[in-house]
This record gives C-alpha cells, sequence and structure tokens, in this order.
C-alpha cells in the first residue's frame, strides 16, 4: 500500500547527494557524557543506510534551548559517542565556512551540523535559515518525529524547500500511529493516568470519539470520581474541573464510548515510599487519606476489557508507580497488554515521558508493538493535530 508520505524507498539514487538528515540528538547529559543514547540509537538505521547508499550525509539536530551559541550547548560534543555508537567516523561541521567543509565530502561520509537553534531564526522557521540548511544539501529526510510537532526551519520549512522524504524511524512511528487510531481495528481501548486532567483535556476529549473502551487512573481519575459524587478525602483532585469530567462522560456516552473509573483504589495518609496503605472501595475513602493508586479488583476487570480489544493506545501511569507499592496497577496492567500483544491478540502503542519509565520499570516496553519515546509530539498526536512536521511531508 502506497503510504500517504514518501520515504527512503522512494528517495531514488543518492550515491554522491547531498542528503540534510533531520534527526533528533537531545540527548541528556551528565558530566560531559550522553547518560542516555535512546535517541542517537534510534537514528542509526537512517543514517547508515544513506551512508550505505554513499549519500554524503549531513545530519542537523537541535540540541537545548540556547539563548546564543554557546559551546555548553554545542553539537560538537555529541559527535565522538555518536560515531563510537555507528562505528564509522562522523565529522563535526560549524555554521562558519559550512559550504567548503561540505564540498571536501565524499560519498558515504557523515557530518554532524552545528545546533541549529544556534540561529535565532531556526524556531521561527525563517526562510533565510532555511536558505542557509537548504544551500548545503540537496535532499531532505525528516527522522525526528519527536521535534514533529514543531514548525521550525529544520523540522517543517526545509521539506517545501527541497525534495522531503521521512526516515526509518518516523516511518516506523507514523505506521504505529495509524494502526492504532488512524484506521483501528476495533474494538479499541485508551488507558489515560498520569497526574491531571487539565494536561489531558484534549486528549480526553479527542478520545472519546474514537475508541470503545476510556479507561482512565492515575490522579486525573480522582477528578472523574469527584464528579461522580465520590469524596476522594486529601487526593489530588481538581475540583474546578469536575463538570468538564461530566461533560466528557456525557460525550463518552453519546459517542459509545465506555468509560471505566476504578472502583477500588490504594490509599494512605502520606505520600512516601512503602507507608501504611489500604485497599478499599472508592465510597471508603477517609477524609486524611489520599488515592495512589488504582486496585487490583479494577485492574483484573480492566484485563478483561483489553482481553476483548484488538488494539490499545496508553498515556499516563494508573498510580503514583515512582514510588512503591503505587506501581502495581501500572505493573500489571502493562503486564497483561504485553502478554496479549505476544499472543498476537491486541495492537499496542504507549507514549509519554513517565509513561515510557513506567513500562521499563515494568519490563515490558520491548514487548509492545510500539512505545515512543517522542513525549510532546506524541501528545499532539493524542489529541487529534496535525502535527507540522508530518503535514510537510505528505504527498
Ligand atoms: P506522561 O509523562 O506519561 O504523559 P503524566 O506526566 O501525565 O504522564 O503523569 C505521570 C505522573 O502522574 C507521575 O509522576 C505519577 O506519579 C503521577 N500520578 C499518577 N497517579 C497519581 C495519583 N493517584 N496521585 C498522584 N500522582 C499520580
Ligand atoms: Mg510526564
Amino acid at each position: 500500500m502506497t503510504k500517504p508520505f514518501k520515504t527512503l524507498d522512494d528517495i531514488g539514487e543518492v550515491r554522491g547527494r547531498r542528503v540534510l538528515v533531520r534527526e533528533d540528538l537531545n540527548v541528556p547529559m551528565a558530566d560531559g557524557q550522553v547518560s542516555d543514547d535512546t535517541r542517537l540509537r534510534a537514528t542509526v538505521p537512517t543514517v547508515a543506510e544513506l551512508a550505505d547508499r554513499g549519500a554524503i550525509v549531513l545530519v542537523l539536530a537541535h540540541f537545548g534551548r540556547p539563548k546564543a551559541p554557546t559551546p555548553e550547548l554545542s553539537l560538537a560534543q555529541i559527535v565522538r559517542p555518536y560515531g563510537e555508537l555507528l562505528g564509522r567516523p562522523v565529522r563535526f561541521v560549524d555554521w562558519e565556512g559550512a559550504a567548503d567543509a561540505v564540498a571536501t565530502m565524499q560519498p558515504g561520509d557523515i557530518a554532524v551540523l552545528e545546533n541549529t537553534r544556534f540561529f535565532p531564526g531556526e524556531e521561527k522557521n525563517d526562510p533565510a535559515v532555511i536558505d542557509r540548511f537548504a544551500a548545503l544539501g540537496e535532499l531532505y529526510v525528516n527522522d525526528a518525529f519527536s521535534a514533529a510537532h514543531r514548525a521550525h526551519a529544520s523540522t517543517e520549512g526545509l521539506a517545501h524547500r527541497l525534495p522531503a522524504f521521512a526516515g526509518r524511524a518516523m516511518e516506523a512511528e507514523l505506521d504505529a500511529l495509524a494502526k492504532a487510531l488512524g484506521n483501528p481495528e476495533h474494538p479499541v481501548a485508551a488507558v489515560v493516568g498520569g497526574a491531571k486532567v487539565s494536561t489531558k483535556l484534549a486528549v480526553l476529549k479527542h478520545l472519546v470519539g474514537r475508541v470503545d473502551h476510556l479507561i482512565i487512573g492515575g490522579g486525573m481519575a480522582n477528578t472523574f470520581l469527584a464528579a461522580r459524587g465520590v469524596n476522594v478525602g486529601k487526593s489530588l483532585c481538581e475540583h474546578d474541573l469536575t463538570s468538564t469530567a461530566d461533560e466528557i462522560m456525557d460525550s463518552a456516552d453519546r459517542a459509545g464510548c465506555t468509560v471505566h473509573l476504578p472502583y477500588d483504589v490504594v490509599v494512605a495518609t502520606e505520600f512516601r515510599a512503602n507507608p501504611a496503605t489500604r485497599t478499599v472501595n472508592v465510597h471508603e475513602v477517609a477524609a486524611d487519606e489520599m488515592i495512589l493508586d488504582v486496585g487490583p479488583s479494577a485492574v483484573e476487570a480492566l484485563a478483561d476489557v483489553l482481553k476483548n480489544c484488538r488494539t490499545l493506545v496508553w498515556n499516563g501511569p494508573m498510580g503514583a508507580f515512582e514510588t512503591s507499592p503505587f506501581d502495581a496497577a501500572t505493573v500489571a496492567l502493562a503486564r497483561t497488554a504485553a502478554a496479549l500483544t505476544q499472543d498476537g491478540s491486541l495492537v499496542s502503542v504507549a507514549g509519554g515521558g513517565d509513561t515510557v519509565a513506567a513500562l521499563n520499570q515494568a519490563g515490558v516496553a520491548g514487548a509492545f508493538t510500539f512505545v515512543s519515546t517522542a513525549g510532546g509530539a506524541f501528545l499532539e498526536w493524542m489529541e487529534g493535530r496535525e502535527l507540522p512536521g508530518v503535514a510537510a511531508l505528505t504527498r
């Protein structure tokens, strides 16, 4: 089937051609070392394939949020670890004299260009900055889904200036997301958790019209419970949003989407590791208690819901998973989803910073169909918004 965007299969002969490849190299650093190279590893398929096909590979990426060029945010420090990971030499090219440096490169050579955000116009999608970038290359590949929710010169503008293609990581991400919400197999379940309703309002509103089961957990479930008249004690709860929660439940009703709220919960009077806890019906939360996790009976019922679904999208943990033992519901439900995925009965797609951490903690991230590490871009996609970097790649 033809994809809605062009990929490296459509790019044609690249031997000796200069290809600008937008990647996400924005890795966390500690003491001058890369402390987590997940993002670097995600770039390898595209960069290695293009180099193997004889392209002159010019990697474009931002690093941090510079106000002005500064050595602390120079991509020069990424080049050595990146080359070690790729198992090939990688050059660093500063913006000063970039054209001359690129002119000396040979087929198969790889260079990382300096931080795109050293140009103030990068984030403004300034045509002059697009010109600067475009002058260096002949073709453009966007492989950075995580930056695709921004219309910047290197993420969006360039796609209109040069022939544009999705890289392998971008392609995998877009394929997985299309399978989960674009044209999914029904029934579809969404798990939405996390701390607050206010950060996920647009997600919830979009999902009720698309999924068959909306499973609400985490702190945000408290607001929904409060809207239903439950006394949530000292729990995290946005009391000013209870009427919004009601509206979401009403529109779910109208759309034929079943909303699942926990009916038993794990509570404690203090929020710390391993306090005294009780597992109670939601109607039995005492005034000095807070809800910190979904209870085991609710988790069992939710597992049965997932068993009858073909597709799952998941954002947000079911409880305060960083603090023991309030990871229990998240871990149990994640293991169920992973097992169903491995059995071939469920397509499971998850994303969100804390969600990825929770799935890693449960040891099941690799058993999901796809786990997106793109925080903001993943959420905007779950809100049903068009991502400018993706739209610019569309045929
Ligand atoms: P993501 O980063 O995956 O989008 P969020 O940032 O929305 O997820 O939510 C994650 C946070 O929600 C975690 O820090 C977790 O501790 C918190 N959380 C989940 N359930 C509760 C709860 N019942 N009470 C307080 N905090 C909670
Ligand atoms: Mg978060």
